[in-house]
């Protein structure tokens, strides 16, 4: 597996519109890009720093994996993305190694990039996606 560099990191949040005042009034950054996954039942909004993003996810359903998160740990650091080539290769790779995956195949993320996810048991505790253009 060829890692390139941390595409993102994932931070839960109860109120987007809130949150991304933090991110530009604070720190100054400039959200390019909400966007709405439905399959996911969230909605994210995007900063960047460099190579690296920031995406915050607001949970749009009370069941969605984000929203479940936020109730049983609120707001915060949900997962870390890192870039990779060829992300099927990879995935094989992995779970070859004993990593357990919630994605055995890749789907589309945000920004339509292709992503899947390991799972946080498997990787000390840090929800890990992986994530290519291809
Ligand atoms: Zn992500």
């Amino acid at each position: 597996m060829e890692l390139t560099h941390i595409e993102h990191i994932g931070i839960a949040v109860n109120n987007l519109e809130e949150s991304i005042k933090y991110y530009e009034n604070i720190l100054g950054l400039k959200c390019y890009a909400v966007e709405e996954v439905k399959d996911q039942k969230v909605k994210t909004a995007f900063f960047k720093i460099g190579q690296t993003k920031i995406e915050l996810l607001e949970s749009t359903e009370p069941d969605g994996p984000i929203g479940k998160f936020l109730e049983k740990k609120g707001e915060g650091v949900h997962h870390l993305a890192f870039s990779v080539k060829n992300l099927p290769e990879s995935l094989k790779e992995v779970e070859e190694k004993g990593i357990r995956l919630i994605d055995a195949v890749p789907r589309k993320g945000a920004e339509g990039l292709n992503i899947a996810f390991l799972h946080p048991k498997s990787t000390n505790g840090v929800l890990t996606e992986l994530c290519s253009e291809e």
